[in-house]
């Protein structure tokens, strides 16, 4: 299968061949051919399976020419950071089809965004408080949106922006197209489907929560005041790490004690300006940091490439928040680790998560060095087996097994070259290509 057998116009595949993006993903395939002649759709499919094509192609070529302040078609998205990870990517393979795309989100200054609306945006990349603003300033009006796509709908539900969702559905018109993605297809996505979209293809993509199937978890007894060494000695043995915890001040605190201890590690969260968020997101991917200290919040927005591990310093606060946390490793079929530092009052919830997603995998002490270990024996896997992963002792290949097109990244994966020895970092280089050979 490839993208030009899905309809997708020439300049667009070729612009995405460019990028070494060849094959369709699953996701991709399925719904592609259906959302260019215009249908809607609805898409579970977890994080990594590349959903941001499967909307972004058939946006791209379906765009139209605005006229000022009228953009003709809507990507609503819950986080400043996704809305410009989806900007980027459209972006980057736009070429020569030259259409306007803008980024609006809160938290930054009005100006650039207002003089982009002036010009007119064909595609416009909305967080949903923003652009009720905007829309109230009379800089936006939705009555010329052919298209609408509502990315990660789960989340923007979580982060209680369905009200706002809603009111912005409503102003466009009824016989546009809506295109709606989400890890989860329950409660209040369903309900928007049910309420705003038309006889949409339905396609779901693996087990709800395939992507931290990937991972090595592992879970630390760890006393109170051994906490804040374990994490760092955790961060040390692999990085780029994410680590976690409940509140802000608790981040902001981490990061400055990881610092004490050597160890470059920066706060994100709500409570952080744009630009702090952003210079820490940049750091973090050039490696000036090792470890973002993150609130569950802030995390949602985060999707870099070759987070190494997650760590649980603080228990996330559900079986979901576990799963999103540690979504944030082993991306796009990629390995990692996740880590749980356990204090003795809360092993009981820890071992409910893990029997309810199958994790097996003993509470032990801490041990940076296995993790180190487990980090690159993953890596030499890739790096040497011809063919699959074999089925080792992993927590995880049952569910592997049920994620055919994961598994098939993954082998071929396999046959890129992978990490070396040594250092602990996961090379970044090595990894988009083994994503990029899916
Ligand atoms: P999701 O939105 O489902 O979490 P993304 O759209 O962010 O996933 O895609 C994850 C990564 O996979 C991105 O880096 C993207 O460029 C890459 N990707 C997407 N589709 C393909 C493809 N068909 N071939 C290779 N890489 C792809
Ligand atoms: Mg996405």
């Amino acid at each position: 299968m490839t993208f030009a057998q899905l309809g997708v116009p020439e300049s667009i595949v070729a612009a995405l061949a460019e990028r070494g993006i060849t094959e369709p993903f699953e996701i991709q395939a399925a719904t592609i051919a259906d959302a260019l002649a215009g249908r809607d759709v609805c898409g579970r499919a977890p994080t990594g399976s590349g959903k941001t094509l499967a909307f972004g192609i058939p946006l791209l070529a379906r765009a139209h020419a605005a006229d000022p302040h009228r953009p003709r078609a809507l990507v609503l998205a819950p986080t400043r950071e996704l809305a410009e990870q989806i900007s980027k990517e459209l972006k980057s393979f736009a070429g020569s089809a030259r259409a306007q795309i803008a980024t609006v989100y809160g938290g930054v200054g009005y100006g650039p965004q207002l003089k982009a609306l002036r010009r007119g945006v064909d595609i416009l990349v909305a967080c949903p408080g923003r652009l009720e603003d905007l829309i109230e300033r009379g800089a936006v009006d939705l009555s010329n949106v052919d298209q609408i796509v509502l990315d990660e709908a789960d989340r923007m539900a979580d982060m209680g922006f369905m009200p706002a969702v809603r009111r912005l559905l409503n102003q466009t018109p009824d016989d546009r197209q809506t295109m709606l993605f989400s890890a989860t297809l329950d409660g209040d996505v369903a309900k928007l489907t049910k309420q705003y979209q038309r006889n949409p293809v339905h396609h779901s993509v693996g087990q709800e929560t395939p992507d931290i199937a990937h991972a090595e978890h592992l879970f630390w007894n760890v006393a109170k005041d051994e906490r804040m060494q374990t994490a760092a000695d955790a961060v040390n043995a692999v990085w780029p790490a994410i680590v976690f915890c409940r509140t802000r001040r608790g981040s902001d605190r981490l990061a400055k004690q990881l610092g004490r201890a050597g160890i470059a590690a920066a706060p994100i969260h709500g409570g952080r300006s744009q630009g702090q968020r952003t210079r820490a997101l940049a750091s973090f991917s050039k490696g000036k940091v090792k470890a973002l200290v993150a609130t569950d919040v802030a995390a949602r927005g985060i999707h870099v490439d070759g987070v190494a591990s997650v760590v649980h310093y603080d228990p996330p606060e559900d079986l979901k928040a576990y799963v999103h946390r540690s979504g944030r490793t082993a991306r796009a079929g990629s390995g990692g680790v996740v880590v749980s530092l356990l204090q003795p009052d809360q092993v009981r919830d820890a071992k409910r998560i893990k029997n309810k997603l199958g994790i097996d995998g003993a509470l032990t002490g801490p041990d940076p060095a296995l993790l180190a270990g487990l980090s690159e024996s993953e890596r030499t896997a890739r790096a040497r087996e011809p063919v699959a992963v074999a089925p080792k002792q992993r927590t995880t290949a049952a569910k592997r097994d049920a994620a055919p097109q994961q598994r098939a990244r993954r082998r071929h994966a396999s046959n890129q070259p992978g990490g070396t020895r040594g250092s602990k970092r996961v090379p970044r280089g090595s990894r988009s290509a083994n994503r990029r050979a899916g």
